[in-house]
């Protein structure tokens, strides 16, 4: 984003060995690591609940501390503190220093063991807390993990570069507050203008590639009636009339002497899949080839079993970063003279190397996953190539044209019929207990489970959960009994893809992770998505997330627990109990936008961005875009 290319080992104080856990994180150059962005902030709030039994708060003491001592010898202390309207009784042991440090009226940041029955905190740690009556805002970074670099430290590197480097002023200033924060709103109006930057560069780059493409094509693709009505015939499910309306449309996009070029919406689960490759279907009947991209390699494997499944007499393969070099070469082979049909795959069949005979269809799900490049890339393997992007995000026509060059925009406006609601609701950690109880129920059905936790791994002192230790208390607590299982953006993707496999074998009741579960995955006997700390996640997230179980016939359940502990978290929460539509929650959304947001956890779900937002800065993308032609 910034040229700033030389490698980070020119910044002062950073060796070999400094440099070796970044580099691991694609981190290499100055430029990446100041673009390296904290993925949430976290502010001391007035009352934190860490999980059932801590509590971290910031109170006031409001009696002196009480001392006595116990048979044994051991002193005790009693401290009466208030964390706003709310009283509780602090209990040291053997800390007879306190009587000494802290006094009535003293602001104190208390982290200790609660009990719930009679308010008392039993202290862990005290320290002093200043409430800055012009900022009581207090924002800490945090960082996605970069192997045993703490989250200071992460932090102090990412300022020493930027106060090293050569950039504008104000370019500084905006890094510099985006990664060491003084207010909320001074970081809202950094991170927007760092939003303007990433946007006004991704849509220049663009304009620059963007050929009008009106070329005529040689041969027009079309099948008859008989043939298409013969395969929906053979499905295992009755089309929607959204998918059968959106069909008709593809294939009159399809038989036009100009190519498609269409963007596919339809909310999660609304079976955008098996429209794409009917698509693809229609191009095999006029002897083309036909091109399957996806982001991940569970979702490519996913979608190849569907290939298999309900079109077996296609010929189709696969092929990923996790496919053997022997096989990926037969794949290759096959692809080029012609005897693969379908080649589904994630971004390994963008290499140069794969190359179609006579490639006239191509696919690309969850498309905001995927660089400009990219798509272009698969595009440019076939002259005259028909395209058509799947995305649950909704986005306007007219920024759809400007970004993708798609032509036509067709919606499934309609989900299968078969479906359950899924109900929703929303927890706190008074009412934890009985979501435990809920998730219990589910397991004793023998239904499987899904949790989801904002973070992979333990952040020091950041009071959010994470992947790592809610597996490790699950296990703990469900040991011999029910089987956990554990995934995150950090594993190898072999590792994942076992993972997701034994999940769908049910050899794992729960799972455990982070949003790396947000996109397309299919377990129908999964019934159950917790999202732990769910204050955390935008609403669209939320809703994608809720969009992995209510895939059979059994009820299924979302379960978000708010540990915000705020009115305003709450609120928001709640839409998602009645509110069933992504692109009603979108909006919801940008007009309940607000403080929150800054907090939520951020996706890394897009190849264009780091900050910048298809979902939610739609309005923002409209302005600058407005502005610009305008010059
Ligand atoms: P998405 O639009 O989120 O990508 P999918 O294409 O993965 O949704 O479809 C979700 C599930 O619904 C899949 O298991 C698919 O087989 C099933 N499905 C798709 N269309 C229908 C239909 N018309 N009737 C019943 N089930 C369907
Ligand atoms: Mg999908």
């Amino acid at each position: 984003m910034f040229n700033q290319n030389q490698s980070i080992l020119t910044i002062k104080g950073v060796g070999e060995k400094v440099a070796a856990p970044f580099f691991k994180k694609n981190i290499h150059t100055v430029n990446d690591l100041i673009t390296f962005l904290p993925i949430t902030y976290i502010q001391y709030q007035p009352n934190v609940f860490i999980d059932q039994q801590n509590v971290a708060v910031n109170a006031v003491i409001t009696t002196d501390v009480k001392e006595f001592r116990t048979r044994s010898k051991l002193t005790v202390s009693n401290i009466q503190i208030a964390v706003g309207n709310d009283h509780f009784r602090v209990v040291a042991w053997n800390m007879p220093y306190l009587k000494f440090t802290f006094k009535k009226g003293d602001f104190v940041h208390v982290l200790g063991k609660y009990n719930q029955k009679d308010k008392t905190i039993t202290l862990k740690k005290i320290s002093v807390y200043e409430p800055d009556m012009d900022n009581v805002e207090e924002l800490v970074s945090v960082y996605s993990k970069v192997a045993t670099k703490s989250n200071y430290a992460i932090n102090k590197l990412i300022n020493t570069a930027i106060a090293e480097i050569d950039l504008p002023v104000d370019i500084k200033e905006m890094l510099t507050e985006i990664h060491s924060p003084t207010s909320y709103q001074k970081l809202e109006l950094m991170q927007t203008k760092f939003k303007v930057i990433e946007f006004t560069n991704y849509y220049q780059k663009i304009k620059s590639m963007q050929t009008t493409v009106s070329a005529n094509r040689r041969f027009q693709l079309n099948i008859t009636d008989e043939y298409l009505s013969e395969l929906i015939a053979e499905l295992p499910f009755e089309l929607t009339r959204s998918q059968i309306d959106v069909l008709n449309k593809g294939r009159n996009a399809l038989a036009k002497d100009t190519p498609m070029q269409t963007l596919l919406l339809g909310d999660v689960g609304s079976g955008k899949t098996v429209v794409a490759l009917l698509y693809c279907l229609i191009g095999i009947a006029s002897d083309y080839q036909t091109a399957f991209l996806l982001p991940t390699e569970i979702l490519a494997n996913q979608v190849y079993a569907v290939v298999n499944s309900l079109f077996p007499n296609i010929k189709s393969q696969v092929l990923t970063s996790g496919v053997k070099a022997n096989m990926k070469k037969r794949v290759k082979d096959l692809v080029e003279v012609g005897s693969c049909q379908i080649l589904v795959g994630t971004h390994a069949i963008l290499e140069d190397d794969v190359v179609f005979k006579n490639l006239g269809m191509v696919i690309v799900d969850e498309q905001h996953r995927f660089g400009v490049n990219q798509r272009q890339k698969l595009v440019d393997k076939g002259e005259f190539v028909n395209y058509c992007y799947l995305s649950a995000t909704p986005i306007p026509r007219t920024l759809a044209h400007t970004l993708y060059g798609v032509i036509d925009v067709l919606e499934l406006e309609q989900k299968p019929k078969n479906r359950i609601p899924i109900i929703t609701k929303v927890f706190n950690v008074k009412t934890k207990s009985e979501m435990l109880m809920g998730i219990e129920k589910q397991l004793l059905l023998g239904n499987q489970v899904f949790i989801i936790t904002p973070l992979a791994y333990e952040i020091e002192d950041m009071y959010i959960a994470n992947s790592n230790t809610i597996y490790e208390n699950f296990n703990k607590k469900y040991h011999g009994k029910y089987k956990v299982g554990m995934i995150n953006g950090q594993l190898s993707s072999e590792h994942k893809n076992k993972v997701i496999e034994m999940f769908s074998n049910h050899e794992y009741d729960i799972l455990v992770g982070t949003t790396v579960l947000e996109v397309g995955i299919d377990i129908p006997n999964a019934t159950m998505i917790v999202v732990l700390n769910a204050e955390r996640f935008g609403l669209a997230t939320l809703h994608q997330l809720r969009g992995r179980v209510g895939r059979n016939d059994k009820q299924s359940f979302c379960y978000l627990l708010d540990e915000g502990n705020n009115a305003n978290s709450t609120n928001r929460l709640t839409t998602l109990e009645t509110v069933d539509s992504g692109a009603k929650l979108a909006e919801i959304d940008y007009q309940m936008r607000g403080m929150g947001e800054l907090t939520g956890i951020r996706q890394s779900g897009s190849e264009n961005f780091i900050l910048f937002d298809l979902q939610t800065d739609q309005h923002l993308a409209g302005e600058i875009i407005e502005t610009l032609s305008n010059k």
